[in-house]
Parts: structure tokens; sequence; C-alpha cells
């Protein structure tokens, strides 16, 4: 089955968008196509055409989460609130939350998302049938207990030794939650098994002070230089939040090739450290990703939002209104993320993978259009989509998403259950 997408508006102009199988085929104007009974025409009219954006740092299932911790410092919103609602959840949890996050992505424009949590399987039992592409870790968190550490590692070696397939949409990772809750005998062996294995790892980075003062205390080092003692560093690695950092940290990361993922809602939600410094990243051509966190410390999923709070805070931060551009903020929530991930998406080309938005034009903030990313970044863009295709299907057509009311139903279900068990 083919599909032709008649009229997208496209860098400015009315474009047809021929998809076969999971691949755009061609781009034009007025395309003929092979077009008979096999194919699907969609009008896209008052449509414009968009890549789909890459949540590059989430923790899907904490949507059951949200609203439950607001206004608490860190190490309460931690000790108090998240770990007692983690310790009750269960499987049905995580598979229902995951799908809920990705009705809030799909419904927004997130198309891939790389999501650390507790039960790959149950993630990705989800991600399969949400339609979206994830990338799903298996992460070890052993809260420094060489023992857990060594039964994780057999565990995780025997889940890849095995790998379950839940199709082409679907793949896996490996993660250490971070330098104070995982051994270093795991990170070391995750740098060696992730090579070996070709997967790649991700890890969240200098996020707090707490992290800084206890990995120098404990190392000599700073958590950049310590994972880098450990063999860990390369540039398959994903960072997540990456504030606390010195020059030295920058360089040794760009020497490295690392890739860093900013969550400007949740940094700024938790108070986590300094802004982050997308400048020091930038000059010293270090990748810099987006990402949303999880539900419980943004609370949505909407990127486009977090692109706005990444560039506002950028701005603000270093009283520089060029600091930012748009241009490399949709770089950096589209076509940089879809190279990283290796999903052949991100730019609207033949021979590209069929990955795209079609953002409704007639929607308030679209209104005039000036420029299509300023208006999807500033001005609400994630409430303007309309339609999205995923490895060439059709996952929301007119913001209708196949099984949404489930969803909706089974996650409120879960979190009242899970709110009456505090
Ligand atoms: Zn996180």
């Amino acid at each position: 089955m083919s599909l032709l997408f008649r009229g997208a508006e496209l860098d400015g102009s009315a474009r047809d968008i021929l998809v076969e199988g999971d691949k755009i085929v061609a781009v034009g104007e007025e395309l003929a196509g092979p077009l008979g009974q096999l194919t699907e025409i969609i009008d896209c009219l008052g449509l414009a055409a968009f890549p789909t954006l890459v949540n590059a740092h989430a923790h899907s299932a904490m949507t059951l989460f949200r609203g439950a911790a607001e206004d608490l410092e860190l190490e309460a919103w931690l000790k108090s609130v998240i770990w007692p609602l983690e310790a009750k959840l269960t499987a049905e949890d995580i598979y229902w939350g995951t799908r809920l996050a990705a009705l809030d992505m799909i419904s927004t424009g997130t198309g891939l998302c790389q999501d650390m949590y507790s039960d790959p399987l149950a993630t990705a039992r989800a991600a399969r049938n949400s339609g979206m592409r994830f990338v799903i870790d298996y992460a070890l968190i052993d809260g420094m207990d060489e023992d857990k550490a060594a039964a994780q590692r057999r565990a995780c070696k025997a889940f890849f030794d095995n790998l379950p397939d839940f199709g082409p949409n679907v793949s896996f990772n490996l993660a250490a939650h971070s330098v104070y809750a995982t051994c270093p005998s795991s990170l070391r062996w995750l740098g060696e098994f992730g090579r070996e294995r070709d997967l790649s790892l991700h890890i969240h980075l200098a996020e707090t002070k707490f992290e800084i003062d206890s990995c120098k205390k404990h190392t000599g080092m700073s958590p950049v230089f310590y994972l880098d003692s450990l063999g860990f560093l390369g540039p398959d690695v994903f960072a997540a939040h990456a504030l606390w950092l010195d020059a030295a940290d920058f360089d040794l990361l760009a020497e490295r090739g690392v890739k860093l993922v900013h969550n400007p809602a949740s940094n700024m939600k938790l108070a986590s450290g300094p802004a982050f410094d997308y400048g020091a990243a930038k000059r010293r051509g270090i990748v810099t990703l987006l990402g949303t966190d999880g539900s419980a410390s943004n609370n949505g999923l909407d990127l486009f939002a977090d692109m706005k709070l990444a560039a506002l805070l950028q701005k603000h931060e270093y009283h520089d209104p060029t600091r930012f551009p748009l241009t490399e903020l949709v770089a950096s929530a589209t076509v940089l993320g879809h190279e990283a991930f290796g999903d052949g998406a991100g730019c609207l080309e033949p021979g590209k993978a069929a990955d795209f938005l079609l953002v409704d034009l007639s929607a308030p903030g679209m209104i005039p259009r000036r420029g299509l990313a300023a208006n999807l970044v500033y001005a609400g863009g994630g409430g303007a989509v309309d339609t999205m295709v995923c490895a060439g299907k059709i996952i929301m057509r007119h913001r209708k998403i196949d099984g949404a009311e489930e969803v909706r139903a089974e996650a409120a279900r879960l979190s009242a259950r899970l709110a009456a068990a505090r």
C-alpha cells in the first residue's frame, strides 16, 4: 500500500510526498505516483509537513506519577514520593504508563523516544502497540551493591543473548542510572559489553551538586573523568542533563564524541543546577539533543514546549538573544536525534524513512505564517499537530489515535490505584 500525501506545505511550497513501505520515495509537484487501488491519497491542503521530533531522554511510565510531587526539594521529591511509588509499580502499570506517554508524545509530534526505566519488556510491549519508535534501555541500577550489580550483569547478558523481537520500530540499548547508583564494576562492564554488541549507552550525568561532590569525594575525579577512567565514554554514549561541567569536562566529552541530552523543564523544575551551557557544547562541536525527562518532573511530554524552554533559558541566562537559534533548536529536536539513533529519518527527502508530521496551519498559533519553525516552537506547536506518519504508517490521523480511549481509561485506573496504595 502506497500513501500519496497531496499538496502538503514543505519549505514554503505545496509538495506531494509519496510513501511506499516505510520510505519516502518521491517529493515533488503533482506527483502521479503508482496510482490505483493500492494508493491512498491524503489531501494535505492547509497542512505543513515537518519531521517527527526525537525525545532523547524520558522515563515514559512515570506518566502515572504526573502531578504527584509538586514544589519539593529533590531529596524529598525522590525519597518521600517517587521511590515509594516506584516500589509499588507492576508490569501492568509500566505497560499502561508507557502507552499514556506514547499518546502524549504522538499527539504533540514526537515520533521516537529513548526510554530509561525498570522493566524493558513491559515498556517494549507498550512501545510496539503504540506505533511510534522507541529505543529502550536495559538499565543497571544497583545502589552500589556489588552482589546486586553482578546479578544484574548476568541478567542483562542473558537478555541480549535471547533478544526478543518487538518489530522494526523497537530497539534496545544499555544504560547505567548514574555514577552514584551504579557500581564501577558495572560501568566498566557496560562500556565493554556495549561495544562488543554494538549497543549505545545512556546515563544521567552531572545532574546535581550531590553527584559531583560525592564522586569527587569517593574517586578524586569529576563524574566525566571517572566514567572515562572506566572506559565508559565514547561516541555511542548519550549523557542526560550535563549541568555541573567545567571546561576540562566539556573538552573530554568532545574528545570522546559523547552526545548530550538537555532536559530544560526537568532541570528548572527540580532546580538541579546551573543552566546547561549550550554554548560550551556547541563551541566544541558536541551534539546536543533534547529530552523531556519523566512526567513527575516536567509534567508533559510535548517536546515543542521543551524546545521553547531550552531556547528561552539560554537567551535569558546568558543575556544573549542569539543563543540557541531556531535552526539549531530544530536540528537538536529532529535531524540530529534521528541521526544519533540511526532510524534513517529526520529529512523529508526521497530515500529517507517516512517519519513526519502534518501540522494544522489553521491553528491559532500558526497564523500568520512568517516562519513555521518559529510558530511551532514559540506559539504552541504541540497542539497544532494534526497527523503523524511513523515508519510509513499513519499512527495519528486528524488527532485520532487507535486505542486512545482504552489507554486513557487504564492509565487513570492504575494511577488511582497507586495513589490509594501510598
Ligand atoms: Zn532522567
